[in-house]
């Protein structure tokens, strides 16, 4: 990912992007139409013949944000539909493995994207979020995404910057997808889905699947507790309200589900809780390191695998497992991805290589059961009961949600229905 703006840069940015965001909001589009119009004459969920879901994953965004900031959109929808009280992530609470949890319903160990970067040792290739040529190759993801299950039964998707969708999996991409551009402003990241989903009804997307980079870019230099990742959550959701405001000027709004949610959460890191690996391990024991703070995973030369076993025991304030021994609740190091040893730092510990400061205020990656690694969720539209809190749930259970909306069969997966139904409408 490109460098973050400093937060005194970030001053500069948030007045010029709240300018942005008013002009851009005053702007009159070309299908206003007054929200009278549907209002007055709702649809129930089980009438409506061709329901709509537009999932939006804003990255990082920890689940109480929302009580230390200013979100009036969020809080719209929450009014309107459902919030939960969190999402549960996927161990490792990293963005890649995540988001294609998220997109298919399956545990990083049985889709495959078990970290941001891993070796494949069948293919003897690499897989790097930064590398294009992985990214495009479907072979590294397992699993059926959402758009591919939609598509297979004839319904029109989109993805823009949803992990996995810039790859032909099971030789099927969304009928419109995008490379993934950093920089491709969220402004227009909202008028290009207001443009699909106003699209005429035989080319108009019926799944959409969209990305924001942020809060997480800030949340990692500023910390979760940072004032200027609390001004970007509320420029977030000013954005939020620009597009939940296009969404319902639409003729069809009304048919349209809308789910807001994030891939992880975000925790507190302090220069003085760091460990350094090479203070305890020597890299020449190893084929393979792969992973960043806080997680990493090893594949050791056979001579060395019991030096190796008993140096990354002796590491404090983190936990180290064997291929195959990890605990059951965290549903991973099984797949051959994951090699010999899998190590995570404890909440609030970083842990490098090289023992250089990453100078981050925030991290994730760490055990996904800790509070602060949990997500927001919220959800509104025909499907959705109004006013109503759900509890907590794992987000193996968004495929399963978002099939049960469309009206189409899931694949086999880990998530099921049965967690998330109660939010939904009899
Ligand atoms: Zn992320």
């Amino acid at each position: 990912m490109p460098p973050r703006p400093h937060a005194s840069q970030l001053s500069f940015l948030r007045s010029l992007l709240f300018t942005a965001t008013l002009l851009y909001a005053l702007c009159p589009t070309p299908y206003a139409l007054s929200p009278k119009l549907y209002a007055q004459n709702p649809t129930p969920y089980a009438l409506s013949p061709k329901p709509f879901v537009v999932m939006l994953s804003m990255d990082g965004y920890r689940w109480d944000y929302p009580e230390q900031c200013h979100t009036p959109n969020l809080d719209r929808i929450a009014d309107r539909g459902v919030k939960a009280h969190s999402i549960q992530s996927a161990f490792p609470s990293k963005t890649f493995p995540n988001h294609y949890t998220m997109a298919t319903g399956l545990y990083p160990d049985n889709h495959g994207i078990v970290q941001n970067s891993f070796y494949d040792p069948e293919t003897s290739r690499k897989y790097a979020i930064r590398d294009r040529d992985a990214v495009e190759d479907p072979s590294f993801y397992g699993g059926e995404p959402i758009w591919v299950t939609a598509e297979k039964n004839g319904i029109t998707s989109a993805s823009f910057f949803w992990v996995g969708s810039e790859a032909p999996i099971k030789g099927i991409q969304p009928t419109y997808w995008k490379k993934y551009d950093h920089n491709f402003p969220f402004e227009n990241r909202i008028d290009t889905v207001i443009y699909w989903l106003n699209l005429p009804e035989e080319k108009r997307p019926r799944l959409v699947m969209w990305y924001f980079d942020e809060p997480d870019g800030i949340g990692h230099t500023e910390g979760p507790h940072g004032e200027a990742t609390f001004q970007m959550v509320a420029y977030l959701d000013s954005l939020l309200g620009v597009f939940l405001d296009k969404l319902e000027q639409l003729p069809h709004a009304h048919e349209i589900n809308v789910i807001v949610t994030s891939d992880h959460g975000m925790g507190i890191n302090t220069p003085d809780k760091h460990i350094c690996l090479k203070h305890y391990i020597e890299t020449d024991w190893f084929r393979e390191i792969e992973g960043w703070n806080p997680n990493f995973i090893f594949k050791v030369k056979e001579n060395y695998y019991d030096t190796a076993w008993q140096a990354l025991q002796a590491i404090p304030h983190v936990s180290v497992w064997k291929h195959g021994e990890v605990p059951e609740r965290l549903n991973y190091g099984r797949n051959p991805r994951t090699r010999d040893f899998i190590l995570v730092a404890d909440s609030a510990w970083q842990v490098s290589l090289t023992g250089r400061h990453s100078n981050s205020a925030g991290a994730h990656g760490y055990d996904p059961f800790k509070k602060d690694m949990h997500a927001i969720f919220y959800a509104k539209g025909l499907a959705f009961k109004q006013g109503y809190v759900h509890p907590t749930f794992e987000n193996i259970h968004l495929y399963p949600l978002i099939c049960e909306i469309l009206g189409i069969e899931p694949a086999p997966i880990d998530g099921h229905i049965d967690y998330v139904k109660e939010m939904l409408r009899p």
